[in-house]
């Protein structure tokens, strides 16, 4: 198996994200009197999935997280031009990314539903990435 391969794919970042979620930000923090917690949105729950928080080494730099998220997942920015319908409210989304977001802010879809939406479309572009490199 190929380090490619091995890689988390997207939606399953998505879908394995923890702690609550929140819109319209990649990450904010919520300070309780009890604790402080990283909130993050769908996207911004997949790029704290990629990396050790616990270590303090989390930018809030939206930005940051921006480039952070189209190095891990190619297809971000590989299909970044590609329209994608809303299956919610049929809007023609320019790019995964912005897919991702109106369902999570504009529909309070959780994770899970998230990666389910994205996940068929990920395997797609998979497929048709193999299937360009055994032609060759
Ligand atoms: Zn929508």
């Amino acid at each position: 198996m190929t380090e490619e391969q091995n890689r988390m794919k997207l939606h399953e970042a998505v879908r394995n994200a923890k702690g609550n979620q929140t819109k319209h930000r990649f990450l904010a923090i919520a300070v309780t009197d009890q604790e402080v917690e990283i909130l993050s949105c769908a996207a911004g729950g997949a790029y704290l999935e990629m990396h050790d928080y616990s270590t303090g080494s989390v930018s809030l730099d939206e930005e940051a997280i921006m480039r952070d998220l189209e190095e891990r997942f190619p297809i971000l920015l590989e299909k970044q031009e590609e329209k994608y319908p809303c299956p919610v409210c049929g809007d023609e989304k320019e790019g995964l990314f912005a897919l991702i977001t109106c369902l999570n802010d504009n529909h309070g879809y959780t994770r899970s539903q998230v990666a389910d939406v994205i996940r068929p479309i990920e395997e797609a572009w998979e497929a048709e990435r193999n299937g360009q490199r055994s032609e060759i």
